[in-house]
């Protein structure tokens, strides 16, 4: 049987940067009208006839049991009151610019996750500060001084024990886990904690009995391998504190994506179709724009009853092309088992990246000729 060696990086120090209800946070900012109300980014199902889904959502309008993801529509019904707000998204990115440039004022190791939340490695910084924890601090101060708005942060010895740690006391937390204290941390977490644990894996390991930390460290690393390949062999290690990715700073892109998610299910094949097209349309033109080819395709169908399926297939040669994404997306629509269920999602990606500008001058070159 193969052994894996245990090795546990402990020598770094990682903070996690999560900006707490983001949007809603700015909104409230700009309007202090909205202040002490429940407030939710998402279209208003009273405009949209009961169509889209909650963003992100204050606190306010969280005691309600409102989160994101939920339908507006529920919403709704949970709180009439709660105001909704259909989001100013170039605004909010320019924000997360902002905050970056704040991070880099430490390190250039910093890693965005999302638009509102980063991983730092501030082993060795740019004030020469020893200590990690004073450095989330300054982070927090300099982000409401300069933007009044709030965030919480860990710090940890890895990425997923910084993550975890952020999201242990929100709104405005910081907390800190040592290397003594991961092995407690972990063991009282429910596993749907644990970040990157989808909601199939939690059933699968629900079956499998593990519902916390210290259940985890009870299965045998090879079964975790053989329940889910790669993603077991990281579990294990997480499950004792073990995570030695690096931060990467500036990620570079690996896919380009475009997804719908429909308020009114579809049905008729024509209205399917193209919406495949659409969204095929939307990934070609995003892959001229930054100069990119790829040459995996792949299908995401989500059905009314949320169950989700993404297949994909690979081509010869890497493409940006409109018709020729848009033809394996509709083939591969095709090959799948005919549903009689509504669809409320599709999406449309192009991964296997590479720069695309040889491509670029062969297509021109072939202009000239
Ligand atoms: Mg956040």
């Amino acid at each position: 049987m193969l052994i894996f060696p245990l090795i546990n990086d402990q020598s770094r120090k990682i903070i996690h940067i999560d900006m707490d209800a983001f949007f809603a946070a700015v909104e409230e900012r700009d309007n202090p009208d909205l202040q002490g109300k429940p407030v939710i980014i998402g279209a208003d199902p009273r405009q949209t006839g009961g169509r889209g889904v909650v963003s992100t959502c204050n606190y306010q309008a969280r005691k309600f049991g409102i989160h994101s993801a939920m339908s507006s529509k529920e919403a709704y019904e949970r709180c009439p009151q709660a105001i909704f707000i259909s989001g100013n998204y170039s605004k909010y990115r320019k924000i997360g610019r902002q905050l970056r440039d704040i991070f880099k004022r430490y390190t250039d190791l910093v890693e965005p996750l999302s638009i509102d939340e980063a991983y730092l490695d501030v082993t060795i910084n740019k004030l020469g500060i020893k200590s990690a924890v004073k450095i989330a601090r300054l982070i927090q101060k300099d982000i409401w001084d300069e933007h009044h708005l709030t965030c919480s942060a860990g710090v940890s010895y890895n990425k997923f024990l910084a993550k975890l740690a952020s999201d242990f006391d929100k709104p405005h937390g910081l907390t800190l886990i040592m290397p003594e204290q991961a092995q407690e941390f972990l063991a009282q977490l429910p596993i749907e904690k644990f970040y990157g644990v989808g909601r199939q894996s939690v059933k699968k390991l629900h079956q499998l009995g593990v519902y916390k930390g210290e259940d985890l460290l009870k299965v045998p690393e090879m079964t975790l391998i053989d329940h889910f390949g790669r993603f077991g062999y990281d579990l294990y290690r997480k499950a004792r504190g073990i995570s030695n990715s690096p931060v990467k700073p500036d990620r570079i892109r690996k896919s380009v994506g475009s997804e719908r998610t429909y308020g009114k299910l579809l049905y008729a094949e024509n209205d399917i179709k193209a919406e495949i097209s659409k969204n095929a349309r939307r990934v070609a033109n995003a892959l001229v724009q930054n100069k990119k080819v790829g040459r995996i395709i792949v299908l995401k169908v989500r059905y009314a009853d949320f169950s989700t399926l993404t297949k994909r297939t690979t081509l010869e040669q890497p493409t940006a092309e409109f018709e020729v994404i848009e033809g394996k997306a509709q083939e591969i629509f095709n090959s799948l088992e005919e549903s009689s269920a509504g669809i409320r999602l599709l999406g449309v990606t192009v991964t296997g990246l590479t720069s695309g500008k040889t491509e670029l001058l062969l297509d021109l070159r072939s202009e000239n000729f």
